[in-house]
Order: C-alpha cells, then structure tokens, then sequence
C-alpha cells in the first residue's frame, strides 16, 4: 500500500482527462501537491492509505474552475457605473476613478475580495491583468489560489507608470522574481493594440519570449476597434499583431469577438489560447465570439468573467452556462457547445488556452490537486438521471450554482471546507471595501456637478483667457465682399477654407458654461485635407458695449476631442443640446497695420444666410477703442451696414 496525504472517496468523479474519464464511485489520492492517483473507488482504496480519508457523501469531484480573464481588483469598482457604452464607461469612469483610487494597498484588497468570491464559486486558477500586478501576485498567493499575473503596459499614464517604459521595467522586475513561484505564473500585458504601440508590442512580446512566461492582452473586442484598425494600418487587428511578432510569445488573447475565419487559423498557428468572456460582451453589447467555428478549427479556448466592473461577477458557473447558450442562440443550432465541451473550456482547455495545461485542467496523476466538490442534491439540480452519462455535465453546466461548491483545494490545501473559507476573513474584506465606495461615491458626486472637473477628468484641458472685439453683420452673400476684400487697404495675411461643424451643449446651470465639440474640416481644392476636433468650455461672457461691437472677455477651456460627440453627449449628458454647421472662409488681413481676422460665414444647419465676423484680439481698453473704430472702417470699406452688426453669437441666435 501507497501512502498518501487525504483520500477523497464515495464521490462522482469527472476527470475531465483527455479521454473525460468519469467514476462513480470514484476516488482520488493526494499527495503533496500533486495527484496521487484517480479512478474506481475500489482500486484507489485497495492500494493507497492516508491519515485523512474524506467521504465526499456522493458530490461532485472535479478539476477547479479557470477563470481565463479577469481585473480581480475590480471588485472594489464593481457596480460604479453601469448601463453605458463601452469607452463612455472606460474613458469617462473607470481611467479617471483608478486614477485616483489605485494603489498597492487598493490592489492587494480587491485581489482578497475577489479571491473570497472565485474560491466560494469553485474557481481555482484566474488570468489577470491590471497595475500593480505583483501586488495581486501577492494577495492571491497568500489566499491560496493559483493565477496568471499580467502586468500591464499601456501608450496612456496609468495609475502605476507615467511612461510605458516604467511599466515595462515593472513587469520585467516582477516576472524575474516571480518566476519559480508554485502559485503564481508572472507575465505581462500590453493592454489591447489600440491602447498600445506597435513599438510597445514588440517590447512586450520580446520580454515574454525572453522568459517564456505567456503575454496576455485584448484582441478585436469591438466591432470599432476593428474598423478604426483597418482604417488606420489598412488591416484587421490580428494580422495587424501579428505583423508586430506577437504571436511569437505565447499569447492569451481576451474577447476576439470579430474575427474572421483567416484570422482564427492565424491564432491557431501562432499557437495563442482565446479567452472566451461572453457576459461582459453581452453586457457592453460587443458581440458574440465565434466561439464555435474556433473550437471547430480546433483553437484552445477558456471562459473568463472579465472584470467584476464589467460583468459583474466572478462566477464561473454562470459564466459557462451563458457561453453554450450564446453559442446556440446565435447559431441557430441547439448541438452547439454542448455542456461537457463547456466545461472542458472552463477546465482542461481553459488551462491549455493559458499555456498551463500539464500543471492543472483535469484531474490526472502527476497534476496539481487543484479541486472542488460540488453538492448536486439541491432542489434545483434534481432528481439525477444516469441513463446517459454525460447528463452529470449538463447537471453541472445548466443547473448548478456557484453556491453548490462546498469544498475547494488548491495545490493540495484545502481553501475552502464545508463552505467557510480558510485563508480569507470574508466580515473584515466586506467592510474595508464599503469604505473604498464610500469615498468613490463622494469623488464622483463632487465631479458630476461640475462640467470642468468632468473635462479635467478625461484628460489634457488646458486654460485660456481671451479679451477681443468682435462684430458680426448680416450679408447677402459672400462674393461681393470677396470682391471687396481686393481693396489695397487690406493686405491679406492668410486665406483658410473650411467646414465647421459645432455641437453645443447646455446644462441646467448657466454657470457651468456652455460645453462646444468643434469639428473643423480643412478644405483645398474642393477635397478635405484635415480634420481637427476640439472642445471648448466657454465660461459666462462679461461683455462691454461700443459702437455697433462688444469687448468680450471669457474664460475657455480647451480640451483635444479625441473621441467621438456621441461620447461626449453620453459623457456630459447635457440638459439640451444644438448644432451648427457652416462654410467658413477665413482671411488673416492686416488693416491699418493692425490684423484682424474676417470670417465670411454661410450657415447652412440652421438655415441662417451669410455673415461676416471681424474680430480682433484686444489686450486694453485703449487698445479696444482703437480696434472697435477700425472694425466700423472695415465694415463699410466692404459693402456692409455697420447698423446691421449684432453681438450675438450663432449660438444665440439659434437658441
Ligand atoms: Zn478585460
């Protein structure tokens, strides 16, 4: 007789080995932390004794979940905000809160929350990604779990790095000592192609591949980000990585939501492993993976719940049971993914897709004793049937519940037993992390009431105070002043053609400004050679009148739109909003040896006619009072009624 550490007996053992080995009774030796050895309940207890023999009382043996993509630390932002699309909720929510609140201290405390819930739902090995990795490492070390550590690298200043290359020495330091760890595998993350450079990519992968760790990041998640690539490099997003050496690291990649039928062979070559995450792509409406056509191809992918922020759980079970279903619903076929092959994905394959499948996956001699027992008794998994054997999978898949788990060893240590946790105080997690919401909460509330600090918030807003005259008269149209323009008084400096398409937005409040996304689009030779979009908060106006003009002085901030007004719109939620388009010509010209410039103006959305603007920067009153003099000049020098002039903005008068 063998001698071993705990024997499990008198349970429903599935495998989950190549073959999907399947005894009942069954039973399982441990030894260390390894697996002893699986099979009949006869032969196991025939040659192996242990000190600990554990009755299993007819539940469920079977390998520990892998969650193959996860922000664990994102258990302390979960439920912050919710219902919006996914760069509104990215860019506008998630960046500038983690900003603010991540830290080492606030990493290690999601990274417990989040072991708490994975290991009361069966999961026994997570893939994360987030800033300071080591000190999820960490947590999720001490907790008892096994994980793929990924620090991220990213082109934008995160809460861990100013500079890319700082994270890139982080995720090099990190993978170095972590290296031999028996829980943790450390690698690194370039978070997704758009949020990286292409020089970022092949640093990234080349560190990977220098210490044969798996690089793991976000591939073709949205449908735009597909687009925009294709736009931008004039190829999809996994050619495109694949031309920056990628697929030479061993790749997890996250989502591949839009992928071709050439592009899944081509993560089949470079050997990559898909993360399957069909909650958060439902929830953020990105789509549903073609997870069926990969599996046919024969790609290794897993099932992860993504970030608690954007799912908003960590729960595997669910997770499984939405993944075969989105696959059926979609495909029109009912024998997709059927339940064994699901839990193969959250299982023996999921660990194949992170590149750890000979250490964990399935239950077989020499493996890690990475398991969990699942009591299937309750009222809504019965009666059994055993006609069929594969019914126990679908007992698992369609009916079980992340609460049936009662019993979770990792590495051959018990992390849960009889459902209480042993390496986490569940009471003292729950109320450290009421008190991160509470202060969220407050940081929020403070920001929601105030358009600036909303603008601060996204990032590169930069102040501006402005004194000018500004005079602005109705005209016919635009050619007779062009013609007049010819007069020798005035030289012309520069000459610009555009479109100018302005969305303004208002809020309840009139000292909040008036919030303008500009869309300028440079016209030569009847063709568009450059677009510029831009923000403008224009504070309330204090206004001087003179004659026929007004001295304007108000404060802007300016702001470059690198996202779309749709974003803004959701972003901002203004109260009303309106729209401007106009044909803008615009002279530099020099009057009197003063420049003004004159914009000749053709509205057409609202319909408004034409206008003529003369404008002028101003720095005193004296100063003022000159230009206002010479902008009655210039009116009438080019065949316009200095009566006719008005202060009012376009905005104005479309109001
Ligand atoms: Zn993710």
């Amino acid at each position: 007789m063998e001698s071993a550490d705990i024997i499990f007996k008198n349970a429903v053992i599935l495998t989950m080995d190549e073959n999907f080995r399947l005894y009942e009774p069954g039973a399982l030796a441990v030894h260390g932390t390894d697996i002893l050895a699986v099979g009949p309940e006869p032969e196991i207890l025939a040659a192996y004794v242990a000190p600990e023999i554990i009755d299993c009382g007819g539940k469920v043996l079977m390998p520990g979940l892998v969650n193959a993509h996860t922000h664990v630390p994102m258990t302390l932002l979960r439920g912050l905000a919710d219902d919006l699309r996914l760069d509104v909720w990215l860019m506008g929510y998630m960046m500038p809160v983690e900003r603010e609140y991540v830290s080492p201290e606030f990493v290690q405390l999601g990274t417990k929350l989040a072991c708490a819930e994975m290991i009361r739902g069966g999961t026994t090995t997570f893939t994360d990604m987030y800033y300071f990795e080591e000190d999820v490492a960490k947590a999720a070390s001490a907790a008892g779990m096994r994980a793929i550590c990924s620090q991220t690298v990213m082109k934008f200043p995160t809460p861990d790095a100013k500079f890319y290359e700082e994270s890139l020495a982080m995720a090099r330091d990190f993978i170095q000592r972590w290296k031999d760890h028996p829980l943790i595998v450390p690698s690194v993350s370039p978070h997704a192609p758009y949020t990286s450079t292409a020089e970022i990519l092949r640093a990234t992968a080349a560190l990977a591949i220098e210490f044969d760790v798996p690089l793991h990041t976000h591939l073709s998640e949205t449908a735009l980000e597909v687009e925009n690539m294709r736009n931008e490099q004039g190829m999809p997003v996994i050619p495109y990585v694949k031309k920056q050496d990628l697929f030479e690291a061993k790749v997890i990649a996250a989502h591949c939501v839009h992928i071709d039928e050439g592009e899944i062979r081509t993560l089949l070559h470079g050997k990559a492993g898909v993360a399957h995450n069909p909650s958060s792509n439902l929830k953020l409406a990105s789509g549903v993976a073609p997870v069926k056509r990969m599996l046919e191809l024969g790609l290794n992918v897993g099932i992860g719940t993504d970030g608690p922020a954007s799912n908003n759980d960590l729960d595997m079970f669910e997770e499984m049971r939405l993944a075969s279903f989105a696959q059926k619903g979609t495909s029109g076929d009912p024998t997709a993914l059927p339940a064994r092959t699901t839990l193969n994905m959250a299982t023996r394959m999921g660990a194949n897709a992170l590149h750890i499948g000979e250490h964990t996956g399935s239950l077989e001699a020499g493996k890690h004793a990475d398991l969990i027992l699942v009591d299937i008794s309750p009222v809504h998994n019965a009666p059994h049937f055993r006609r069929d054997p594969n019914s126990v999978y679908a007992q698992i898949v369609y009916a079980s519940k992340s609460s049936d788990v009662t019993d979770v060893m990792v590495n051959g240590k018990f992390l849960m037993r009889n459902r209480d946790l042993l390496t986490l105080s569940e009471p003292e997690l729950l109320a450290q992390g009421q008190e991160y919401a509470r202060k969220i909460d407050s940081f929020l509330m403070a920001r929601e009431g105030s358009v600036l600090s909303k603008l601060i918030a996204i990032g590169g807003t930069s102040e501006e105070e402005s004194f000018e005259i500004q005079s602005k008269v109705r005209i016919a149209s635009v050619e007779p002043i062009l013609q007049a323009l010819k007069n020798p008084e005035i030289e012309i400096l520069r000459r610009r053609h555009y479109r100018e398409y302005d969305a303004y937005f208002f809020f309840t409040s009139v000292e909040q400004g008036l919030l303008r996304y500009r869309e300028d689009s440079f016209i030569e030779n009847d063709s568009v050679t450059k677009v510029r979009s831009r923000l403008t908060l224009i504070g309330p106006t204090r206004e001087d009148e003179f004659p026929q003009e007004v001295l304007l002085s108000r404060s802007r901030y300016l702001a470059p739109a690198n996202q779309s007004v749709r974003f803004y719109r959701e972003y901002f939620r203004p109260h009303q909003e309106k729209e401007i388009e106009k044909d803008r010509l615009r002279f530099l010209v020099k009057y009197h040896d003063i420049e003004f410039f004159i914009n000749l103006d053709t509205i057409s959305k609202p319909n408004l006619g034409c206008f003529m603007e003369i404008k002028s920067r101003t720095w005193s009153r004296q100063d003022a009072e000159l230009k206002s003099k010479l902008v009655v000049d210039l009116i009438q020098l080019l065949g316009a009624d200095p009566a006719e002039a008005t202060s009012e903005d376009y905005i104005e008068m479309v109001r």
